[in-house]
């Protein structure tokens, strides 16, 4: 890849991201949306879902069973593996994640929160890179859709990822 086709790609990254940050599709429950650039070994994603979808309440916690249950989600949220595995052959290990939410940092007011997910896999066999799956969709049972935008050197293409078709195929 040239330095300037580098360049471009890293701008349409930030664009992509700092739009998702502002102008994001509306809160719905049960709803996620997943946007992913892969960029030859790198795999980097942003997903953001209601709260409620994971948990099935998003307020602060009221008792002991929900304080459980949002600590049990951040020790999940620790791994990238959590909400998106690619295929096994491509040999790719998580390199960063960050789960941000309002219910973490204990400031949620209103009566809606989201989970902004930030991740990234660094693969030892790019080449063999063929699917990502959502495995959020088998793990949170409330969570029914998740709108996925995939960037690669091929190009940009947009569908949605559901219960029984959680397999996003990265070569067409
Ligand atoms: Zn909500």
């Amino acid at each position: 890849m040239t330095k300037m086709r580098a360049l471009i790609t890293k701008t349409l990254f930030l664009l992509m991201f700092s739009e998702y940050a502002s102008a994001h599709g509306p809160h719905a429950h049960g709803k996620g949306e997943l946007e992913i650039t892969i960029q030859g070994a790198a795999i980097r994603g942003a997903f953001r879902v209601p709260m409620e979808s994971l948990l099935g309440f998003e307020y602060l916690p009221k008792n002991e069973a929900q304080r459980k249950a949002l600590d049990d989600l951040r020790q999940q949220l620790k791994s990238p593996a959590t909400i998106v595995l690619p295929n096994r052959e491509a040999e790719c290990s998580a390199r960063m994640v960050e789960a941000t939410s309002s219910l973490f940092t204990g400031m949620a007011k209103g009566e809606h929160s989201d989970l902004e997910f930030r991740f990234s896999f660094e693969c030892g066999a790019p080449d063999r890179l063929a699917s990502l799956e959502v495995v959020a969709l088998s793990q949170f049972r409330r969570l029914q859709e998740v709108r996925t935008v995939l960037v690669s050197a091929r190009g940009q293409r947009a569908f949605t990822a559901r219960k029984k078709d959680s397999k996003i195929a990265v070569a067409p």
